[in-house]
C-alpha cells in the first residue's frame, strides 16, 4: 500500500465526510509493478445521489461568495506548490508516467487555478449604462448549478484542475468521479485544501463504478452540467443520457492528431516536436501525433534524424531514474497498441523500429517499446483511430492540399500539429485545418492561459483561458425598470 499523509484518509468525500468503509472495494494497482497501491470503498449509486443532493442543497442556502472563490483558488494554488513532490510521486505511482513528467503535470494543474484566481474579474456583472426600452441592463454571470466532473486516468490532476478552477471561479458545487485506474491524486488533491476548506459541501468525491455514479448524477434535477474527459463512446453516452434532463454537457472526447512536415521544415525542429507530442505519457494523450505526414522529399532526411532521437528514448517504471517511456496503463492497452501495430504490417506498412514486441504477462507490466511506422497506407486502422501507445505512424505526401485534406479526413478534430519555415503559409493551412488546437513549428499541447478543446466528433466546450472561464456559467439579463416617484 502507499503511504502518504495526502492520502490518509483515503475514500469518497460526500456531505462533508470521508467514507473509507464499506464492503464493495476496488483495488487501485501500480501499472509498472503490480503493487496494491490502496484499496478504496465503491460507493455506487446510492452515494452519488448522496453528494449530488448536498451539493445541490449547499448551492441553494449557502452560495459562494467572490471572495471565498479566490480563497479557494489561491489556497489549492499554494498547496499544490508545496506538496509538488509528494504529488507527483502518486502520479507516477498510480499512473506510470516518468516522475519528472508528473511534477511538469502538477506545475500545469496548478496553472488553472492560478490564472482562474487572476481573471475571476471576468465573471462581474455587465452593467450598461445606456438606457433601453426605458431599463437599465446588467448581465450577470451566475453559476449553472451543480457541476458533475469525471476525468480520465491519462492525466488524473491535470485534467481534474482545468474543471474544478472553473468551478470554483464560477461557484458551482462539484460531484466528482475520477478514474478507478487512477482516483489516488484526486484523493491527494482533496487531503491537501479540505481541511481549510470553509465550504466542505461544494467538494463531493465519489469513487467507485462509472454506470452507476453516472447515471445517479444525469438523474439529478440540479446536477446541471456533466464535464467529462475521456473517450468518444462514453461521451456520446453521455449525449442521450442527459437528453431527458436537457443537461449541459462540456466533452473533452478523443483525438487523432495530424503533424504536419511541409518540404521547407526545419527538421530538426520537427522531430524534437514529434518526440515531445508524441512519447509523453508513452503516447497515452488525446493531444499525440497520430498520423505523421511527411513531405517525400523530406523523408530520408526526417527518419535519419527520428530514428537515433528514438534509440534515446528509456523505456521502464516511471519512478527509475533516467525513464522517459513509462508502462501502458494496462495489459489491455498493451493489446489494443499491438493490434494497430500488426494490422498496418499486414497492410505493407515497413516497420523500422520497435520489432517482435512481447505480451506482458500480466495485467500491469504493459511496457511498450518506441515503434517507428513508415510508408503507413491510409485505410490501415492506425491512421484512423487513436493509437494511444508510443508509435509513430508516418505517410508522406507531395503536395499541401492533399495533405490538409487528409489531415481533415477524421471524424476528430482535437490537435494538430504544422511545421513550415513559411509561417504565413503555415497559417494559412492552420485556417483550413479543423482542430481546436494548432501549434506551428511547435509540438506544444495546451496551456491553462488559452482555451483549449475539440471539434467535430472530439466533443465540445472549451477549458482554459477567458472563453473556458464561462463554461459553467449561466448567463441572465436583468432588465430593470426607474421606479417612478410618487
Ligand atoms: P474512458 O474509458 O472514457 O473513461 C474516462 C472516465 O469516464 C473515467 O472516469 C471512467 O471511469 C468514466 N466512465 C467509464 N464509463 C462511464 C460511463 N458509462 N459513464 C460515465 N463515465 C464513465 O476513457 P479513458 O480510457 O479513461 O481515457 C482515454 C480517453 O480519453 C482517450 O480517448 C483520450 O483521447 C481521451 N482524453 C481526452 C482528453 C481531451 O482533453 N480531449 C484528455 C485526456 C483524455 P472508470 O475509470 O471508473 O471506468
Amino acid at each position: 500500500m502507499i503511504q502518504s499523509p495526502l492520502l490518509n484518509p483515503a475514500g469518497s468525500f460526500i456531505h462533508g465526510k470521508w467514507q473509507t468503509d464499506g464492503n464493495k472495494r476496488f483495488e487501485v494497482i501500480n501499472p509498472a509493478n503490480g503493487n496494491i497501491l490502496a484499496s478504496l470503498p465503491d460507493v455506487g449509486h446510492a452515494g452519488a445521489q448522496l453528494a449530488a443532493e448536498s451539493a445541490a442543497a449547499v448551492m441553494r442556502t449557502h452560495p459562494m461568495s467572490m471572495e471565498a472563490r479566490r480563497q479557494h483558488l489561491e489556497i489549492i494554488t499554494a498547496g499544490l506548490t508545496q506538496e509538488r513532490e509528494a504529488l507527483a510521486q502518486i502520479i507516477t505511482a498510480e499512473q506510470g508516467k516518468p516522475l519528472e513528467e508528473a511534477r511538469g503535470e502538477v506545475d500545469y494543474a496548478r496553472g488553472f487555478f492560478e490564472y482562474a484566481a487572476a481573471h475571476l474579474d471576468q465573471l462581474a456583472p455587465r452593467i450598461d449604462k445606456k438606457t433601453v426600452r426605458d431599463c437599465h441592463w446588467q448581465v450577470h454571470f451566475r453559476p449553472a448549478g451543480v457541476v458533475a466532473l469525471i476525468t480520465p486516468w491519462n492525466f488524473p490532476l491535470a485534467m481534474l484542475a482545468k474543471k474544478l478552477a472553473t468551478a470554483i471561479a464560477a461557484g458551482c458545487a462539484v460531484v466528482v468521479k475520477p478514474s478507478s485506474s487512477t482516483p489516488l491524486s484526486t484523493i491527494a488533491l482533496w487531503n491537501l485544501f479540505i481541511p481549510k476548506t470553509t465550504h466542505p459541501d461544494f467538494f463531493q468525491l465519489v469513487l467507485g463504478s462509472a454506470s452507476e455514479i453516472s447515471r445517479a448524477l444525469l438523474e439529478h434535477p440540479e446536477v446541471r452540467v456533466i464535464s467529462f474527459t475521456g473517450s468518444t463512446a462514453i461521451g456520446k453516452k453521455l449525449i442521450s443520457g442527459s437528453a431527458s434532463g436537457v443537461k449541459r454537457l462540456t466533452l473533452e472526447l478523443g483525438g487523432n492528431a495530424p503533424f504536419i512536415v511541409l518540404e521547407d521544415a526545419d527538421t530538426d525542429a520537427a522531430v524534437a516536436g514529434l518526440i515531445a507530442s508524441k512519447f509523453r505519457c508513452a503516447g497515452q494523450t488525446c493531444v499525440c501525433a497520430n498520423r505523421v505526414f511527411v513531405h517525400e522529399k523530406i523523408a530520408e532526411t526526417f527518419f535519419k534524424k527520428l530514428e537515433p532521437a528514438m534509440a534515446q528514448l528509456r523505456v521502464g517504471p516511471g519512478d527509475e531514474e533516467g525513464v522517459t517511456i513509462g508502462p501502458l496503463i494496462h495489459a489491455d492497452a498493451w493489446n489494443d497498441v499491438h493490434e494497430l501495430v500488426e494490422d498496418a504490417v499486414a497492410q505493407g506498412a515497413e516497420l523500422r523500429m520497435g520489432a517482435h514486441q512481447q505480451p506482458p504477462t500480466h495485467s500491469w507490466g504493459a511496457f511498450y517499446a518506441p515503434t517507428l511506422l513508415c510508408n503507413v497506407p491510409p485505410d490501415a486502422r492506425i491512421f484512423q483511430e487513436e493509437i494511444f501507445g508510443p508509435v509513430v505512424a508516418v505517410q508522406t505526401f507531395t503536395n499541401v492540399s492533399d495533405v490538409i485534406l487528409a489531415a481533415n479526413d477524421t471524424p476528430y478534430g482535437l490537435a494538430a500539429y504544422i511545421y513550415s519555415q513559411n509561417k504565413p503559409l503555415a497559417e494559412e493551412i492552420a485556417g483550413q485545418l479543423h482542430f481546436g488546437h494548432i501549434a506551428i513549428n511547435s509540438g506544444t499541447g495546451p496551456a491553462p492561459q488559452y482555451p483549449f478543446g475539440g471539434m467535430k466528433q472530439s466533443g465540445y466546450g472549451r477549458e482554459g483561458g477567458k472563453e473556458g472561464l464561462f463554461e459553467f456559467i449561466e448567463i441572465q439579463a436583468v432588465a430593470s425598470a426607474e421606479i417612478a416617484e410618487k
